[in-house]
């Protein structure tokens, strides 16, 4: 029998611990910290924004929306620059909610894109690592998140690089232009 939220709730409510932060070079803040009150469980999740379909922005979004697409996959990059050089997603064109949901022909395609299109990002150059991230716990509109971290800056490695995108002012709009750019470039050369 898994643990339910409740009795997880009661088992860690009073014993949530610290981590030393303050040791990690990788962690963007500074200054005494202390881990929130963990609030107990709620009656049921909220839904997903554009559950079932239903009034979800992906489906309804033209192709001029997208930097990339193909028969069954699309390929967006935030609207406005953040702090990371370059920060794309990667849609199916259909709508499905999680990695589980996909039938095998289109999990297979995911295989093959979610390394294309890395390795497009990594040809901008400077760029130290992609990371390919999958949250879902926004929309219900699968999606995948590439974030490129600089290259040789020791500080922004890791998990923490998600963070680090609102630390960091935004990259200027040109940059960001020529990194989107040259994704596309790359993708097309393929
Ligand atoms: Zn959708």
């Amino acid at each position: 029998m898994p643990e339910t939220p409740e009795e997880l709730y009661e088992r860690v409510k009073d014993s949530l611990r610290m981590p030393p932060v303050e040791e990690w070079d990788t962690f963007p803040f500074d200054g005494e910290m202390s881990p929130r009150p963990l609030l107990p469980p709620v009656e049921k999740e909220t839904p997903r924004l554009g559950e079932g379909g239903v009034d979800c922005r992906r489906c309804q979004a033209s192709d001029d929306d997208y930097i990339w697409t193909t028969e069954r996959w699309r390929l967006y990059a935030l609207d406005k620059p953040t702090g990371l050089p370059v920060v794309v997603l990667l849609e199916p064109r259909e709508h499905f909610a999680d990695p589980g949901d996909l039938p095998e022909e289109l999990a297979e395609e995911l295989g093959v894109l979610l390394g294309r299109v890395e390795r497009a990002i990594r040809s901008i150059g400077e760029i130290g690592r992609v990371h390919v991230c999958r949250w879902g716990d926004g929309s219900e509109h699968l999606h995948w998140w590439f974030m490129a971290r600089p290259a040789r800056i020791p500080q922004l490695i890791g998990s923490f690089a998600a963070i680090w995108d609102d630390v960091l002012p935004p990259t200027p709009r040109e940059v960001w232009d020529a990194n989107v750019a040259a994704v596309v470039a790359a993708l097309e050369r393929e």
